[in-house]
């Protein structure tokens, strides 16, 4: 007989979510359900947001690559109810920095990201308010932490083997390293 359920496993291996930016043109609007803030100064490299391991060790730092903080927090869409991980930049997260100073906790937070230029990288304003209502029947807070060591797994397995998130970070396909950016693999 089959092993009936009503949802699926907790956290199956391979778990992860998709992260998005701000859209150009439309509005995104979400409900955060991690507490705080996570976030890490990444580099631009090849058309991928990969994470900086510090000028000490780091392989772009040492190729001369600009970096830039991002922070991420993870939320339910309140349209499709999709729990993604909204990655913004650190003149952004001020926004939600007020928030956390006058409600403690990111847990709740209604927020719209827009790009008011309708550019794809215009200045982003962040509206946020709680969502009380919602607070308590929101999805329990995914591992943020763990999902994006796992997008980036790129960066423990460098020499060997090249995981590539696409643009919503997701991993699509799988590379040998070609020996440019695996001669020196962070640790
Ligand atoms: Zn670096």
């Amino acid at each position: 007989m089959p092993q009936w359920t009503t949802e699926p496993p907790k956290n199956p291996s391979g778990y992860t979510l998709r992260i998005l930016r701000t859209p150009a043109t439309k509005p995104l609007t979400a409900i955060v359900t991690t507490t705080d803030v996570l976030g890490c100064n990444t580099h631009y490299v090849n058309h991928r947001t990969l994470p900086c391991e510090g000028s000490e060790t780091c392989p772009f730092c040492a190729e001369g690559h600009s970096w830039r903080w991002h922070g991420y927090l993870a939320a339910m869409l309140t349209d499709s109810l999709e729990h993604i991980l909204f990655e913004f930049t650190a003149t952004a997260s001020l926004t939600f920095a007020n928030y956390q100073q006058l409600h403690e906790n990111m847990r709740g937070c209604l927020f719209k990201a827009s790009r008011p230029s309708g550019r794809t990288n215009g200045r982003v304003v962040i509206q946020a308010r709680p969502a009380d209502e919602q607070r308590t029947r929101l999805p329990e807070p995914p591992d943020v932490k763990a999902i994006l060591c796992h997008i980036w797994n790129i960066q423990n397995t460098l020499a060997t083997e090249r995981h590539i998130p696409d643009r919503l970070g997701n991993i699509i396909s799988i590379e040998t390293g070609n020996g440019k950016q695996t001669s020196k693999p962070p640790h």
